[in-house]
């Protein structure tokens, strides 16, 4: 199983991939949803996607938009958001979002979350 995680905080990052390699997932990452858009287009696939609202370049709501207007939209993205920002939510699941999860996370609800993912799309 892999994972791509889309966020500009380095922080975030590496917190997230170093819960995905503690529980047993592949896991790699973009800086914004410009590089994310470059590296699904170049052919790189993955089982999920976790995505940020707030990016320079191309932020998550319009990284979603570009990857369906070019078909790169085969991965399901769970959108990584915020208490202050439900409203962002809707909007994400409008954009062909599969979930969302609220940030700070614990492993155990990251864990939860991608399994259900893959259990609703199965
Ligand atoms: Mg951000």
């Amino acid at each position: 199983m892999k994972i791509l995680i889309v966020d500009d905080s380095s922080l975030i990052q590496k917190m997230v991939s170093g819960m995905l390699v503690d529980l047993g997932y592949e896991c790699e990452s973009a800086e914004n949803g410009r590089v994310a858009v470059d590296m699904l287009a170049e052919g790189n696939l993955y089982d999920l996607i976790l995505l940020d609202w707030n990016m320079p370049e191309l932020n998550g709501p319009g990284f979603l938009d570009e990857i369906k207007a070019k078909g790169l939209n085969k991965s399901p993205v769970v959108m990584m958001t915020t208490e202050n920002s439900m409203d962002h939510i809707q909007t994400a699941l409008g954009k062909g979002a599969s979930e969302y999860i609220m940030k700070p996370f614990t492993p155990d609800i990251l864990d939860e979350k991608i399994k259900y993912v893959f259990e609703s799309a199965a």
